[in-house]
């Protein structure tokens, strides 16, 4: 499964971040056309972070909505599949602004 090896990864990398320390929450922001199920992301979580510094940590995960420019018109659109054209006259091609982030916005770490 794509969102278990993902997770796999973060987990990863936020121990190595972390040196030694307990981490206490986990903040993600995944984009709505990432492609990444967010439940099933929770899921791995849960399974990851067993015997990692991440164990008893609370996973935030932000949802970022899909957005796009128009290339003819220059308009920001809210954008619900991957793909697109311009609602505009000219039908103008959309390229993607938000929308297929992965990004691990922030880490809460435990006092040393
Ligand atoms: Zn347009």
């Amino acid at each position: 499964m794509h969102e278990l090896s993902i997770t796999r990864n973060i987990v990863a990398i936020v121990s190595e971040h972390a040196r030694g320390r307990r981490v206490r929450a986990l903040q993600l922001r995944i984009g709505a056309l990432s492609g990444i199920d967010v439940p099933a992301v929770r899921a791995c979580y849960a399974l990851c972070v067993e015997g990692t510094p991440l164990d008893g940590s609370r996973l935030d995960v932000e949802e970022v909505p899909g957005a796009a420019r128009c290339r003819g018109c220059a308009a920001e659109i809210p954008l619900s599949a991957p793909l697109g054209v311009c609602p505009c006259e000219r039908r103008a091609l959309l390229d993607r602004t938000s929308g297929d982030e992965l990004l691990i916005a922030s880490m809460e770490v435990e006092d040393v």
